[in-house]
């Protein structure tokens, strides 16, 4: 059965999903992750002979990358049924900065795992754990074409008003310093999704996308293109996250430095790990903040109240800049699941004809769901985010333009 291999490579995890090709139904999934330490974790998943899930999980040392993909390939090859072993088709990688090199998603060659290592200064944490990944899987399977889809691509079409940053010009000339922007993937799946879901083309759409995930963005799209996007020339600007600060005056950090004597390295550390939700209240995964806000923990109520006052400010931001907006989108494990912080990151903006309805809004659905109240004029959609189906489907797409 041919099967395209989705692979999302970390600094010590993998995670992959086998999609069967014209159906894109999971054929296997799964993950490594500590590659490295001594007791790495592995999951795989996989569909059996009646299309039901199997899983395995097991604790071993997995020294490296490649070692851990051989597990991957080894393990599907014996779990997959006879009818549905994966024969590899291609295999997408997500990678995360593309710079301005790339605005699609893109065959790999030499001259593209170049043009990747070119862009890690700007991405120094992901871009290397990305190439290990392509490097590994062509290695071992120089048979399989591979394709790069990038976190960055779909954010290509902001223009300058909204990319540049205003600090001197140089900086963007000769330093790259400008906004990418990242999740594209995801809120370029969600526009798809929404499109099929009105019935209408995406290039006739305008739409503001929530990914409210561990990271979070917020996406203003116009006529099906990214015009403006909350990250910035690092996932670190903008909404509020789990762990990441967002939107900060950068004087703070001068002020800081001044007075604490911390490093750039500590600076960085704090404002990616230490802040956000987890700043505000000590914890940074959502369920556990609703659940320590409705018992009375003023720390939790206070992270609740910023984290939604600033998606609305930027949904407010969005509006103006787009004028007319035929749907808010809510994805990610926060904005498909937690309809308090729905409710609240649409509370007040009435006035822009954004209507919640609680009791749809209360009503958990899988697929694609409609939360607007009757009043309210763009609609509003609750779509579960899916970046590897896109990362697969981009991946065919350019195999078969290519041929
Ligand atoms: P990542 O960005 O790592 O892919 P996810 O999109 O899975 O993260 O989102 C993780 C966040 O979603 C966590 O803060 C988690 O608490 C939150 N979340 C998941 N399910 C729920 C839920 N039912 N209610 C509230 N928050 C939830």
């Amino acid at each position: 059965m041919k099967a395209i291999l989705v692979i999302n490579s970390g600094s010590s995890s993998i995670k992959y999903r086998f999609f069967q090709i014209d159906t894109y139904s999971v054929l296997a999934s799964g993950f490594i992750d500590k590659i490295g330490e001594s007791e790495s974790r592995l999951r795989h998943a996989w569909q059996n002979e009646e299309n039901k899930y199997e899983e395995i999980v097991e604790t071993r040392h997995v020294p490296d990358h490649r070692n851990g993909f051989d597990w991957i390939v080894d393990v599907s090859t014996k779990t997959l049924p006879q009818g549905k072993k994966a024969d590899l088709f291609a295999i997408g990688h997500r990678v995360v900065h593309g710079g301005e090199v790339f605005s699609e998603p893109t065959l790999i060659d030499d001259n593209v795992i170049a043009a990747i290592r070119q862009m890690i200064p700007l991405a120094p944490l992901h871009n290397p754990a990305n190439l290990t990944g392509i490097e590994v899987a062509r290695e071992r399977r120089p048979d399989a074409p591979q394709v790069a889809v990038f976190d960055t691509a779909f954010h290509q079409t902001i223009p300058p008003a909204a990319f540049r940053y205003a600090l001197p010009r140089n900086l963007y000339t000769g330093h790259h310093v400008r906004r990418y922007g990242f999740h594209g993937t995801s809120h370029h799946y969600v526009a798809k999704k929404a499109a099929e879901h009105l019935g209408r083309p995406l290039g006739t759409l305008n739409l503001i996308t929530l990914h409210l995930g561990n990271g979070a963005s917020a996406t203003a799209i116009r006529d099906g293109k990214s015009i403006d996007t909350s990250m910035g020339m690092t996932p670190m600007e903008g909404l509020v996250m789990g762990t990441r600060c967002g939107d900060i005056d950068p004087a703070i950090l001068f002020y800081l430095g001044r007075t604490t004597g911390r490093t750039f390295e500590e600076l960085e550390m704090m404002l990616n790990h230490e802040s956000g939700l987890k700043g505000i209240c000590g914890v940074n995964d959502m369920r556990e903040i609703i659940r320590r806000a409705r018992s009375g923990d003023g720390n939790a109520q206070l992270a609740i109240e910023i984290y939604c006052y600033r998606v609305r400010k930027y949904v407010g931001a969005y509006f103006a800049v787009l004028g007319q907006v035929d749907a808010l989108v809510f994805t990610g494990g926060i904005g498909e699941n937690a309809a308090l912080i729905r409710m609240l990151c649409c509370k007040a903006l009435e006035c822009l004809g954004i209507v919640i309805d609680s009791r749809k809004n209360e009503a958990s659905s899988p697929g694609v769901s409609e939360i607007q109240g009757e009043k309210g004029a763009v609609r509003i959609l609750v779509i579960p985010a899916n970046e590897e189906l896109e990362i697969a489907r981009q991946t065919c797409d350019v195999i078969l333009r290519g041929r």
